[in-house]
């Protein structure tokens, strides 16, 4: 039988040094990470950059986060400063994303930051595009590898069911660990989370010992990635709901709910950690049992649980 997923490859050396070439040559490739799947391009290529937009049909006013193996290869593009240094030290490589000022020669292409002043750098944890990251010349411009304001993807499949074959190569890294995007931190002046992510504001806020703005409603802030759509399954979605009819999805989280078909449990455990892994997972499946409406429980609002309400605002929106 034909193998529908030729386009999804194992990670040995063989394939490190083909998905480096495809780098090189300004062709994409989808990568793991611990927190999404992203689409990745060399982010000095014109050519890659266009190609990232025009794959995942983005907003041209939406930048892209630029990933770095580690804080000296972004010094060639970007001022850091002292609270980025403290966070580093404790936070990376891991899911957490920085926006910081543009060095006057960042070779990082005006395309790939929307002409902003500003970069958003990260150093992803996953082993996997770590290797890959050591071995280029160049870093990575990486948006999450699904149609902008559709669900992102945790496992090569999620990304082949966006792209199909349109990408000629996605890495198989397994199931992302952590399940939803980066929490993305301004810090060109006081420290404001511009998205909540598995790093909360209590965590920032032990190691910088500063006052940490939480940015509601991203539109009248700078960044123009500020869209309110997102994280979407296209389905209308109800929150903040205790119970639901037989013919509607029901997102749960909690020991108390029983197992039933249209019963989607985000963790039985309790865990919040467990629910961000499964979050878009769920939203695939009920896009893919074509229900209409989904209704889903109040989620604890603390640690993650902060990120998983975001994305399920931005998904009912
Ligand atoms: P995504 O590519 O879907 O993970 O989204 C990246 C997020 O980072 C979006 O919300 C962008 O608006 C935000 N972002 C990227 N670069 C910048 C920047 N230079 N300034 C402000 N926000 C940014
Ligand atoms: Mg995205």
């Amino acid at each position: 039988m034909k193998n529908i997923y030729s386009n999804i490859f194992k990670f040995n050396k063989k394939n490190l040094s083909k998905c480096i070439k495809y780098l090189q040559k300004s062709d994409l490739v989808a990568l793991p990470t611990e927190t999404v799947y992203g689409l990745a391009g060399n982010a000095y290529s014109k050519k890659s950059i266009l190609k990232i937009y025009k794959i995942k049909k983005r907003p041209r006013i939406n930048p892209l986060i630029i990933h770095y193996s580690n804080y000296k290869n972004a010094l060639r593009d970007v001022e850091i400063n002292q609270n980025f240094t403290k966070l580093y030290n404790k936070f990376c490589p891991g899911p957490i994303t920085f926006i910081l000022k543009k060095k006057k020669n960042s070779l990082v292409l005006p395309s790939a930051t929307a002409k902003l002043n500003t970069i958003a750098v990260r150093f992803p944890s996953n082993y996997k595009i770590r290797q890959i990251l050591k071995k280029l010349t160049f870093p990575l411009a990486m948006p999450s590898a699904n149609i902008s304001s559709k669900i992102s993807p945790v496992d090569a499949k999620d990304v082949f069911e966006e792209f199909g074959k349109k990408i000629k190569m996605i890495v198989d890294g397994g199931r992302s660990k952590i399940g939803v995007e980066s929490t993305v931190l301004d810090l060109t002046k006081n420290i404001s989370i511009l998205r909540p992510g598995s790093i909360s504001a209590k965590q920032i806020k032990k190691i910088v010992k500063k006052k940490i703005t939480i940015v509601r409603d991203q539109k009248n802030i700078k960044s123009p990635g500020a869209l309110k759509k997102h994280y979407s399954p296209g389905i209308k979605m109800l929150l903040n709901q205790n119970k639901s009819f037989y013919n509607h999805a029901f997102i749960v989280f909690g020991r108390k709910y029983k197992k039933s078909k249209n019963i989607f449990n985000l963790s039985s455990k309790n865990n919040l950690n467990e629910a961000a892994k499964n979050l878009y997972k769920i939203f695939r499946k009920i896009k893919k049992l074509r229900y209409k409406k989904i209704y889903v429980v109040s989620i604890p609002n603390k640690g993650i649980g902060i990120a998983i309400n975001d994305r399920l605002k931005k998904a009912a929106n």
